[in-house]
C-alpha cells in the first residue's frame, strides 16, 4: 500500500457522518459513498471529499475503506459492490456491529483480492463519534492494524487490539450484553421511581452521583424523563446486536437470561413501531404502555 492514506467512508448514518468529519479534519478523507445519495452530497460539500458514484469507484480511488452500515447483510451487500474496485494492499476497516462470522467472511473475500481487513466495531455512542472519542475493539493482524492506525486514531480515544479477525466483533458482543443489561436495570428502576411518586429530577441527580451512576444514566437520563427518544442508538440496532449475542451463547451452550429478557422487550417495542427510537425508549415498556 502507498504510504499516503487515501480513506473513503461508506455508510453515512448517525455514526458514519461524524467519523467522516474526523477523517476529513485529519486530512485523510478522499471520498464518501452512501446508499441515499443526498447524504453523501451534503457530507461531500461540507468536508471537500469527493462523492463516489458507486462503492466500486470509491474502492478504486481509496486505499483504506471504512464501512459503517446497519447489519450483517448490509455489510455483505456493500462488500460485494465494492470488491471489483479493491486494489491489492488496500485495507477495509469495518466499524459496523456484525457477527464475528460475517467479519471472517468479509476478511476472506478481501484476502482473495490481496487486500486486508480489520473488524473495528466501536463503542461510545453518537456523542463519542461526534467528539472523536470512540473506543475501538480491533480484530486483525498487527501489521494491518498498524497501517490503518491514523484512521482509527482520528475517530477514537482508545484502540485495543483484541486478537485475530472476529475478535473485535466478539468483544463488541460482550459490550452489547452489558449495554442491554444496564438499560434494562436503569429503565426499570426509573419507572419504579415514578410509580413511587419520587421527584424525577432529584432522583436522577442523586442516583447518578453514587454507585448507580453510568454512561447511560448520564447521557440518557434527562431525555428519558422528557419522553424524548430521537437521538442516539436505534433500539432495532441493539436488537440486531443481541440476536448476534444469542447465537454466540447458543454455540457456547450457555444461557444469558438478562439478554433474553432484553430481546423480548426490544422485539415488543419494534412490533409497536418504536424501532427507530433510542434504546432509552425501553422506559416506555417498563412504565407500561397502554
Ligand atoms: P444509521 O444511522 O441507521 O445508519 C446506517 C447507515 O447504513 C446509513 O448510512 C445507511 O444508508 C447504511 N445502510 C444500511 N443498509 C445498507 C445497505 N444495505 N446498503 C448500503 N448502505 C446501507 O445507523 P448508525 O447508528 O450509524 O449505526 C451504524 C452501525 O454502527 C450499526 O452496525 C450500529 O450497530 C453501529 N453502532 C451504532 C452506535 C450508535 O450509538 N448509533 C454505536 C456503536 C455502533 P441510508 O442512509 O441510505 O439509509
Amino acid at each position: 500500500m502507498d504510504k499516503k492514506i487515501r480513506a473513503g467512508v461508506i455508510g453515512l448514518g448517525a455514526m458514519g457522518v461524524p467519523m467522516a468529519r474526523h477523517l476529513a479534519n485529519s486530512g485523510v478523507l478522499d471520498m464518501v459513498w452512501n446508499r441515499t445519495s443526498s447524504t453523501a452530497e451534503t457530507v461531500s460539500k461540507e468536508t471537500g471529499a469527493l462523492k463516489a458514484e458507486t462503492p466500486e469507484r470509491l474502492a478504486t480511488a481509496c486505499n483504506v475503506i471504512l464501512t459503517c452500515v446497519s447489519a450483517d447483510q448490509d455489510l455483505l451487500d456493500v462488500v460485494e459492490q465494492l470488491l471489483p474496485g479493491v486494489k491489492p494492499g488496500s485495507v477495509l476497516v469495518d466499524t459496523s456491529t456484525v457477527s464475528p462470522v460475517t467479519a471472517k467472511r468479509v476478511a476472506s473475500s478481501l484476502k482473495n483480492v490481496g487486500a486486508g481487513f480489520v473488524d473495528a466495531p466501536v463503542s461510545g455512542g453518537v456523542e463519542g463519534a461526534k467528539k472523536g472519542t470512540l473506543s475501538v475493539m480491533a480484530g486483525g493482524d498487527s501489521a494491518t492494524i498498524s497501517r490503518i492506525m491514523p484512521v482509527l486514531e482520528a475517530i477514537s480515544a482508545t484502540v485495543t487490539h483484541m486478537g485475530p479477525v472476529g475478535s473485535g466483533q466478539a468483544t463488541k458482543a460482550v459490550n452489547q450484553v452489558m449495554i442491554a443489561g444496564i438499560a434494562e436495570a436503569v429503565c426499570e428502576a426509573l419507572a419504579f421511581g415514578e410509580k413511587l411518586n419520587l421527584p424525577s429530577e432529584r432522583l436522577l441527580s442523586i442516583v447518578s452521583a453514587g454507585a448507580a451512576g453510568s454512561w447511560f444514566l448520564e447521557h440518557r437520563g434527562e431525555t428519558m424523563l422528557k419522553d424524548s427518544f430521537d437521538v442516539g442508538f436505534k433500539l432495532s440496532l441493539l436488537l440486531k446486536d443481541l440476536l448476534i449475542c444469542q447465537d454466540l451463547a447458543r454455540e457456547l451452550n450457555i444461557t444469558m437470561p438478562t439478554t433474553e429478557a432484553a430481546i423480548r422487550d426490544y422485539r415488543e417495542l419494534v412490533a409497536l413501531g418504536d424501532g427507530d427510537h433510542d434504546i432509552s425508549g425501553l422506559i416506555r415498556l417498563k412504565r407500561g404502555i397502554d
